[in-house]
């Protein structure tokens, strides 16, 4: 057996999902980590806690209740503020999640900054979520979106990049790591070239912060977004980190309660960050959750979880290249994190996951919102393993072998 510098089995008992059983009885293996992870018992605790003790909406009690659960929600975004290297903890906005925060940017951002003939540059191996906002915005403003190519090794083409970017080019928009091919971009030098040319940068973060450590303050981007559902938090919540000062020049996103210092028949004065952002009642337990998924990534620590993630990875495409008859996705485990796509010849890859779901593997098939991207690989839908801290080399080795007994059937047909 392979090694890794962080032994799974310490963890897995917090995770009490990991011991059910598929209905036909078969152990769970639970494979779809980039489409949402699962939460120890320290998140659920949590959330059981708030509900049944510190629970009242925040912000807006003349009461002891309120107080405390205002507290609990800021400590929230202390965390976050933490976690990422925040300079400020009001440049913290809390949201629904990703999409959410790439929507506010999108929209608020866009509407105070983008003209007509404008460019917004996004790569091909954007998730949707990363691209559909931007088409919004560009039909809103008469901007237009380009595209960085990716190479057929799934790494972005970055001979291109200094052609495409140009004065015209606004944002930058790019995701940290790719949630089909697994590849980790080079943020470094994608976002000193777009500074350059003056451009504000956005990260699409989601698959990034719950793997690997991420440093606001170096990094160098303007607009940060991620989900606290895909790093053992609660689903409801994520983050937008933004420049302070570029917030405080948008106009806010949603209207209503909490968002505003005075309103009157005529109109309305906007609150300061980060209540600008927070419209309405936010997500209080989810935060609060996040919290304390926040604190157990803490104690076990990001460079270990992703050395663990790249040691599953290095597993995964030895074991299927042995195999033979799969195409792999993306580039070598070294350039990649914790996902590993893959198409099976001759067999759709919904066919695969159906197979291996009647074994009790969970793992996705489809486009994983990301359809621009398979077209340029030639395929309309692929097969994905993507991993956490709690997967195995075993849950590895099962995947492999189940899609071996896959080919196995399906030749015999
Ligand atoms: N971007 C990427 C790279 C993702 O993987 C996802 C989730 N699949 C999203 C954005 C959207 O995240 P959410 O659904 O939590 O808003």
């Amino acid at each position: 057996m392979p090694v890794s510098v962080l032994d799974p089995e310490r963890y897995r008992g917090d995770f009490a999902i990991l011991s059910v059983s598929s209905p036909r009885g078969k152990p769970l293996v639970y494979l779809d980590n980039a489409a949402t992870t699962q939460r120890p018992r320290a998140v659920i605790q949590a959330i059981v806690d708030t509900y049944e003790h510190h629970y009242a909406n925040v912000h807006r009690g003349i009461h002891w209740l309120s107080d405390r659960t205002t507290d609990l929600y800021e400590q929230a975004r202390d965390a976050v503020q933490r976690l990422i290297g925040a300079e400020r903890r009001e440049e913290v906005i809390f949201t629904r999640g990703t999409t959410e925060s790439i929507n506010l940017v999108a929209r608020s951002w866009g509407e105070a900054f983008l003209r007509p003939g404008d460019e917004i540059l996004l790569t091909e191996m954007e998730h949707h979520a990363n691209i559909v906002p931007w088409h919004q915005a560009a039909a809103r403003t008469g901007a237009k979106v380009r595209f960085i190519p990716i190479t057929d090794e799934g790494v972005l083409d970055l001979s291109s990049l200094d052609q495409l970017l140009s004065a015209r080019t606004k944002m930058v928009a790019v995701t940290a790591v790719s949630n089909v091919l697994g590849t980790v971009n080079p943020l470094e030098s994608i976002i000193t070239k777009a500074k350059s040319v003056g451009a504000t940068v956005l990260v699409d973060a989601a698959q990034s912060v719950p793997h690997l450590p991420l440093d606001v303050s170096r990094l160098g981007a303007d607009f940060v977004a991620f989900s606290g559902h895909k790093m053992l938090g609660p689903t409801g919540v994520g983050v937008l980190w933004g420049r302070a000062e570029l917030l405080d020049s948008m106009p806010p996103f949603l209207g209503g309660g909490s968002m505003i210092r005075r309103v009157t028949l005529e109109g309305f004065e906007p609150a300061e960050l980060p209540s600008k952002f927070e419209a309405g009642t936010p997500p209080i337990v989810p935060a609060i959750g996040l919290d304390a998924a926040i604190e157990y990534l803490d104690a076990i620590g990001l460079p270990a979880i992703h050395q663990h993630e790249l040691a599953l990875t290095r597993h995964a495409h030895e074991r299927f290249a042995e195999l033979g008859g799969v195409r792999l996705l993306g580039p070598a485990p070294e350039q990649k994190s914790g996902v590993v796509s893959f198409v099976v010849e001759g067999v759709h890859p919904h066919d695969v996951a159906q197979l291996l779901d009647g074994e009790g593997i969970a793992i996705r098939a489809g486009h994983h919102c990301a359809m621009p991207l398979h077209k340029r690989l030639g395929i309309v839908a692929s097969s994905r393993a993507s991993f956490y801290l709690y997967n195995t080399f075993a849950d590895v080795d099962h995947l492999v072998d189940a899609v071996a007994q896959t080919q196995r059937r399906l030749r015999r047909k």
